[in-house]
């Protein structure tokens, strides 16, 4: 393998229903500074069915180039189907890298594509840089339980690839007058090339408010002692036109459901404002949260590791502090 006959950066649109996934949006973001730092073009992969329009947002969002293979068979989501059209792509135009969302849908397909075109594949990372003079990928991720950042590189092979945490990176504006090119194939897949049929699509309804898309978070930990006290974390969130969520030992207790869960194993946010009760900052938390724009952290005990990145601690019991600022917050929009 030449790998100087790879070039250019791709990161997979996903899409469910037509709707593209928040994650592809992340990853262009991403995608364009490598690009840019890097001096290739930045392709973004969008499969479907009658998805013309979002093409179009890819774009706007970022890419010089979009590559639409469209098919009725692609219209969900098949590792089978997926997989043979990407890695065709990949053998034709051969990319340097390929970016790929940590959804359930990009945790299938990734290690799947790498396999087949016998390429290299960091899973779930956290950080991607390049490296100065020969621009391999750098690519971050936590190890051994988050007590390690481990580096990952690819040097020998191509395309280099990743899958990339949901929320850990920021999408562009929307610039509708961005120029790219829209590139429509035709995608060759047959009915007998996919071994897996889908039936049907259920989604279950959550009453569950996205945690990810939150401005404010009032965050609950094992300080909490038990589930009632959750109600006065929301009526503070409530206040502050956010939501709650917690920490793994929250979930683990059976306070929250685990769509709430901040961390390595939970979600990855960055709110305006990310409020920390009764959370002591285990590092696979910090993980999930530590880029929040202003961290305020609530404790009894100011050696917690929360007060070390915390822009404002509060040292004392919850339960006195947060009804007064419920109380001090009341007061002042009354005014
Ligand atoms: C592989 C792996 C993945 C993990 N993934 C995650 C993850 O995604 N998210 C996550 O959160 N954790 C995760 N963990 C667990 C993590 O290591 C910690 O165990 C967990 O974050 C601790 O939660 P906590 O801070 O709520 O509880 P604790 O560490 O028990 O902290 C409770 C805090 O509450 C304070 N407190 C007690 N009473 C009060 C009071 N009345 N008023 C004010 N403060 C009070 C205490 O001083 C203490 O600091 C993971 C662990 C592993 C090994």
């Amino acid at each position: 393998m030449n790998i100087a006959d790879y070039k250019g950066v791709w990161v997979f649109a996903e899409q469910r229903d037509g709707h593209l996934q928040k994650v592809a949006l992340e990853l262009l973001g991403k995608g364009r500074e490598i690009a840019d730092k890097i001096g290739v073009e930045l392709t973004a992969i969008l499969l479907g069915d009658n998805i013309d329009e979002i093409a179009n947002e890819l774009v706007a969002y970022g890419a010089d180039r979009v590559l639409y293979a469209h098919n009725p068979l692609l219209k969900h989501y098949t590792t089978d189907a997926y997989t043979k059209v990407i890695c065709d792509l990949a053998k034709e135009r051969k990319p340097e890298i390929i970016l790929v969302g940590a959804s359930f849908i990009g945790r299938d397909l990734g290690p799947r594509v790498s396999a087949r075109l016998g390429t290299g594949l960091t899973a779930d990372c956290t950080a991607l840089d390049t490296e100065e003079g020969t621009n391999h990928l750098l690519m971050t991720r936590p190890a051994f339980g988050g007590n390690l950042m481990a580096t990952i590189m690819c040097t020998e092979h191509r395309p280099q690839m990743s899958t990339v945490r949901p929320g850990v990176f920021e999408k562009l504006a929307k610039d509708t007058s961005r120029k790219g090119k829209v590139e429509k194939i035709a995608a060759k897949v047959e009915a007998s090339d996919i071994r897996t049929k889908v039936e049907d699509v259920a989604k279950i309804a959550k009453n569950i408010a996205d945690i990810g898309e939150a401005e404010v978070l009032v965050s609950g930990g094992r300080g909490l002692g038990d589930k009632e006290n959750f109600g006065m974390l929301k009526e503070l969130a409530d206040l502050m036109g956010g939501s709650i969520a917690g920490s793994r030992a929250a979930i683990d207790s059976g306070w929250l459901d685990k769509a709430y869960q901040v961390g390595q194993t939970g979600k990855t946010v960055r709110p305006k404002i990310y409020i920390a009760v009764g959370i002591s900052g285990a590092i696979q938390h910090l993980a999930g949260m530590q880029d929040s724009d202003f961290i305020i952290a609530i404790n009894k005990d100011e050696s917690a590791p929360i007060m070390q990145i915390a822009d404002l601690g509060i040292v004392g019991d919850f339960k006195k502090i947060i009804p007064e600022l419920i109380a001090q917050i009341k007061v002042a929009q009354a005014e």
